[in-house]
This record gives structure tokens, C-alpha cells and sequence, in this order.
């Protein structure tokens, strides 16, 4: 029976509990509007997420690793993406920037089942978050998405000075929590990030594949949506 076994609850806020894409759409289509990006030369909405997606996968992998900082990857994903579409403008790029990490945040859509899942997992467990992200963004999706008050601490990459799958964020958040390896788990959507990190400092790990995409692989667990938690926790 693993419900015996932890007492922490390490989470992955985006795309395991937090809706980044669907929250993401919701935000672009906003500062397409403010902007006129479609007079500006954007012919397509979805042309504008497909190459901004991958813009910001690739600065992001670049960021995670070290290679660059959290300023050039704020403004660098919007005016590589604008300059696809052959707008050349940095001050635009600046302010999409700005208005993107306050909007964002703002965004409340959730996973299906996250808050009765939360409900019933914060009276056997102590639930926390550890994301990758910058402190002031994923502190004000926390709150404001309502999950706040499900978790004792929420660390980001930011706040730790080292990023998942880094041991060492891992090892930061076990002390800053007082938990230690064997008793905690971590849930995520991402094999490499969440789960090798995880696994890597002997933490058991569960796969969130709410898209169906994935394998178990390495995983301790697997499951396909936040309610089958219920089931094993
Ligand atoms: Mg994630």
C-alpha cells in the first residue's frame, strides 16, 4: 500500500495541475487583439502558436540549462516569433513581453479534477509544489487559480537557484519541507524533468499523461488523469 509509505507530496504546477496551453491560448488571443498583431502581418493565430511553441521550448531548454537568461528568454521568444511573420519591432516585443508575464498568471484554468483531488489528498498528505518557473509567475498562478491554500510550500526553480531535473532543487526543497527521500513522492507531467529528477535523488515519482502521449518508462507510477490519484493515494 503506497498511502503508507509518504507523507510529502511534491507537485508540478504546469501542465499537471495548472493548464499552461489551454491558459496560454487564452492569453495570446488577448494580446493579439491589444496589439492588432493580424494587421501588424500575423495572418494566423494558430501559425503564431505553432512557431511561438516552438521558439519558446527551444529558449526554454536553453534557459534550464544555464545557456541564457530570464530576460533575453522574456523578450527573445516574442521577437523571433514576431520576425517570422517579418515584424521587425523591439519595443513591441518588449511590451508583449511585459503584458505576457502579467496575463498569464491570471489564468485560472485547471486540470479536471484538481481541486477535489487537492481536497482529498491535504488531510493525509503534506502537499507541496516544485516548479520551474520565475517566482513572481508561478506564485500568482498559485494563488490566484485558488491552490493556494492546498500547499504548505511552493518552490520554484527561481527561488531554489537550480532548475528540475537538477538534483539539487530536489535536495532544496526535501530540507526546506523537513521530508525526507523515502517518504515523499513527486507528481508530474515531464519523464525527463519530473520524473529522472525525481528518481535521480531516490524520490518515487508519478507520471501525469493527461494527454495520453507518454509511456510509463521509469516511472514508479502512471497515471492518465488527476482523479486516479484517488485510487493509489
Ligand atoms: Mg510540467
Amino acid at each position: 500500500m503506497p498511502s503508507l509509505k509518504y507523507k510529502h507530496l511534491f507537485f508540478d504546477l504546469d501542465r499537471t495541475l495548472w493548464d499552461f496551453d489551454k491558459n496560454s491560448i487564452e492569453t495570446f488571443k488577448e494580446i493579439h487583439n491589444k496589439y492588432d498583431l493580424s494587421g501588424k502581418g500575423v495572418s494566423n493565430f494558430d501559425k503564431f502558436m505553432d512557431i511561438y511553441h516552438k521558439i519558446n521550448t527551444d529558449l526554454w531548454e536553453m534557459y534550464r540549462k544555464g545557456g541564457i537568461e530570464k530576460e533575453v528568454l522574456s523578450v527573445e521568444r516574442f521577437s523571433l516569433t514576431l520576425s517570422s511573420f517579418g515584424i521587425k519591432d523591439n519595443a513591441l516585443s518588449r511590451n508583449i513581453a511585459t503584458d505576457y508575464i502579467d496575463l498569464s498568471p491570471t489564468k485560472k484554468n485547471l486540470f479536471p479534477g484538481t481541486i477535489e483531488i487537492l481536497d482529498y489528498l491535504k488531510s493525509k498528505y503534506m502537499l507541496h509544489i516544485i516548479t520551474n518557473g520565475f517566482e513572481e509567475v508561478q506564485h500568482k498562478k498559485v494563488a490566484l487559480s485558488g491552490l493556494s491554500r492546498f500547499f504548505t510550500h511552493t518552490i520554484t526553480s527561481d527561488e531554489a537557484g537550480y532548475k528540475k531535473p537538477d538534483h539539487r532543487i530536489f535536495e532544496y526543497s526535501l530540507e526546506l519541507t523537513g521530508a525526507t527521500n523515502n517518504e515523499s513522492l513527486m507528481i508530474g507531467d515531464d519523464p525527463e524533468i519530473d520524473i529522472k529528477g525525481a528518481k535521480e535523488v531516490g524520490i518515487d515519482q508519478v507520471l501525469v499523461d493527461h494527454d495520453g502521449i507518454l509511456e510509463k518508462g521509469e516511472a514508479t507510477y502512471y497515471v492518465r488523469s488527476l482523479f486516479e490519484l484517488a485510487t493509489m493515494l
